[in-house]
Parts: structure tokens; sequence; C-alpha cells
């Protein structure tokens, strides 16, 4: 019979040359477990998803519990869905208005796509401004904005109208004009590498907005849920955007997005015409129902409050000569090493040490560390122990190179 990694290697399409190629079994909490029972500490979350560890029971449960009473039973926004309305009026509960009307889809990209219609059609205008080292998803729109070129180019022409300004400059922001439908922009770059907002770029991003008539969509597809110390970081910067864009977390392990807006805005996807946007699976009810039971982990048991002392802690034992900076918020953070060769080594060799680590997309001179909310401080030094050892190992190992 032949291997799962020959399988994989076989009949699955690939995304690089070099997948990770771990076979896991099962995972629990932070920990991923491999056939022969050898484990790892998660200290990416699946890129961000799995908040409230693997396999939550309380999630387990509502996935369990809403399989029994019913699955999909017809396309987005027909039926009454429990799960779906319930998790709606709470994500409104939690924020700020006029964010009041959820549209769940499947996925981060397909959020991005509604958006940007959303955008385009409550303006009837067609430019679209992102940022540099943006990352919005893989789908054709969500592409057209992503702020790399090298990412951008083969799949040329994209989405036309669209115009990227420098994450950070305010003077980049004199592009955004009357003719703009919107602005996209994450409030904390992820994929760029960690890149936090600065002298206030956001509230000066939003004045822009508001001068000339455009948009404005946060991305918090990574940063909502917690992730970064507050449950999305617009609270922490202090500007609410037109629409806000959730994905990963808002599924509490299962695949789900959602774009939020004024319930206003949200209408005009309903008429002129009807179906302006439509998705067969979107908030499909089970993946609600398990998002429901993880948002109200993240609530009960204070994930959100205990995220900055989690955050110093990796920065206070994260000290080694190859780390010349630890950037983010929460647990959010980006472990820059003094040259992109140390990471390359790092992230491979990382499994041997017990560890499960990540680059980014446009960043190759840091690694990323977003490990569940809910990991203790114990599992913490525990970690860090690892790092240094997987540090001391890749000083050892890059020198002669
Ligand atoms: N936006 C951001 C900030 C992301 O990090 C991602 C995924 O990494 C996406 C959008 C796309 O989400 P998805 O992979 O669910 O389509």
């Amino acid at each position: 019979m032949l291997s799962n990694r020959r399988l994989f290697l076989d009949f699955l399409g690939k995304t690089s040359e070099m997948p990770m190629l771990l076979e896991i079994e099962k995972a629990s909490g932070i920990y991923l477990y491999a056939p022969d029972g050898k484990r790892y500490i998660d200290l990416i979350s699946g890129v961000s998803v799995s908040n409230t560890g693997h396999c939550n029971p309380e999630v387990v449960d509502a996935v369990k519990e809403q399989a029994d009473k019913y699955m999909h039973l017809m396309v987005y926004g027909e039926f009454i869905q429990s799960p779906q309305v319930k998790y709606a009026a709470k994500l409104a509960s939690l924020l700020p208005e006029p964010l009041e009307c959820c549209y769940f889809v499947n996925s981060g990209s397909e959020a991005v796509e509604g958006s940007i219609k959303l955008a385009k059609k409550l303006t009837r205008k067609s430019k679209i401004i992102s940022f540099r080292n943006s990352y919005h998803g893989s789908t054709l729109g969500a592409l057209s904005v992503q702020g790399n070129e090298k990412f951008r180019n083969p799949f040329r022409p994209l989405v036309p109208d669209i115009y990227i300004a420098d994450f950070n400059n305010a003077e980049s922001l004199e592009i955004i004009d009357d003719h703009t439908a919107c602005v996209i922009v994450e409030p904390i770059q992820g994929e760029a590498g960690i890149i936090v907002p600065v002298n206030d770029f956001l509230k000066k991003l939003r004045q822009k907005c508001d001068e000339s008539g455009a948009l404005l969509i946060f991305d918090e597809i990574q940063t909502g849920f917690g992730r970064t110390g507050t449950m999305f970081a617009l609270e922490r910067y202090g500007v609410v955007p037109d629409i806000l864009v959730l994905a990963k977390a808002l599924g509490g392990g299962m695949p789900l997005g959602a774009f939020i807006s004024s319930r206003e805005n949200m209408s005009s996807l309903a008429s002129d015409p009807a179906l302006s946007h439509i998705t067969t699976f979107g908030g499909h009810p089970v993946c609600c129902a398990a998002g429901l039971a993880s948002l109200d982990v993240i609530i009960g048991q204070k994930l959100v409050g205990s995220c900055a002392f989690k955050s110093d802690l990796f920065r206070k034992l994260l000290v080694h000569p190859l780390i010349t900076e630890i950037r983010g918020e929460g647990l959010m953070l980006a472990v820059q090493l003094a040259s992109p060769r140390h990471v390359s080594y790092a992230v491979a060799n990382a499994p041997s040490f017990g560890l499960i680590l990540d680059y980014f997309l446009f960043c190759d001179s840091a690694f990323r560390i977003a490990p569940p909310l809910i990991i203790s401080g114990e599992e913490i030094s525990i970690a860090c122990r690892q790092i240094l050892d997987l540090l001391d190992d890749t000083m050892a190992n890059t020198r002669k190179e």
C-alpha cells in the first residue's frame, strides 16, 4: 500500500516545491502529534486560525451537536439558521457602530472579494488603493489588491484601477481622491513580517478616506479574535472602518469568512440586482456553531487579556545572538534573525526540535510566532527553550556557509 507521503506527493496539487511534509495524526491544545507519537508545539496556529487551541472540547461539542441537527440546508441568505443568526448578532454586540450586519462566506479571500464588491457597488467608483506587501488572499480580486509584484505578475491582467501605496507613509495617502471606491488595509501587516502602524497612520488614513468619500476596509483576517491583545485590532488603534473583513479564527478551526458593515450599506447587495453576491456554502451552520463556541471560549477564558503577559514572556525569554528584533503586538510576533539563511535553516529544522514555525510570504529575514492564545506561561517557557536550542543549532550549522 502506498504511504500517505507518496499519496500526498502524487495526488495533491502543490503550493510549493518544498512542502513541510509532516504527517499529523491528531491535535490537541497547542500540540500536534505525528503517527509515531512525536509531539510538536504549534507556534503558528495553522497561521492564526486555532486561537482556542486544536480540538478545543467546547468547539468539538458544538460541531458534533450541530452536525447531528443539520448541515447544509440551502444557499446562504434564504433560510433562518440558528448558528448563523446567533453568531452574527454576537459579532455585532462586540463591534463598534455601525459594524452591525454580517455577510458570511467561506474564506478570507472570498470575504475580501465581497468587501470590494460592496465598496464598488456603494460608491459606483472603480479606483482601489491597497498597500505594499499587503496580503489579502489568492483569488483574482484579492490577488489584484495584493501589494507584491512577484506574486501578482503571472496573473495579469488583473482587476484594473488598483494602486499600491506605502504603509506607514502618510504622504503616499495623497493617491486617495474622490475617484476612489475603497482603501483596503491590514491594521497590522501580517505577511510583510508583522509591521505595526506608527505615527497615527490608521487615523490619518481614516481622515483621508472621510475627506475623499472612499470607504475604508480593514482586513482583520489575521489580527482578529484576540490575536493582538484586543478582540479586534481596530480597538487598539481607535479607528472604525466602513467594512471589516474576518476569517481564519472566525471559524474556530472550521472554514468561515465574513465581511461586516452597516445595515444600510449591506442592503445594497440585496437589490439592483438582487443576489449581488451569492454563495452556496457561506456561513455553513457547522462552521458558525464552531466559530461561536470558539468566541465564547475566548471571552470566557479571558484569552484576550492574557495576551500582553504572554507576549512579554516571549520577548523576555527569546534572547539570542541571532535575534536582532522581535516585532508585533500580542501573540502576532515576528522574530527577526541576522540573515534570511538563518531563517530558512531554523524553520526547516524546527520540527526536529519539536516545534512548528513558519516563514512570512514577503519577509525572508524573520519567522512568525502566533501560537494558540490558550498557550500557558509554562508552555511558553518550554517553547522558548526549544527555540533557543534550535537557534544554537542554526548558528553552528550556518556559520560555515
Ligand atoms: N487576508 C489576510 C490578512 C490573510 O492573512 C489571509 C490568509 O492568510 C487572507 C486574507 C486570505 O484568507 P484565505 O486564505 O482564507 O482565503
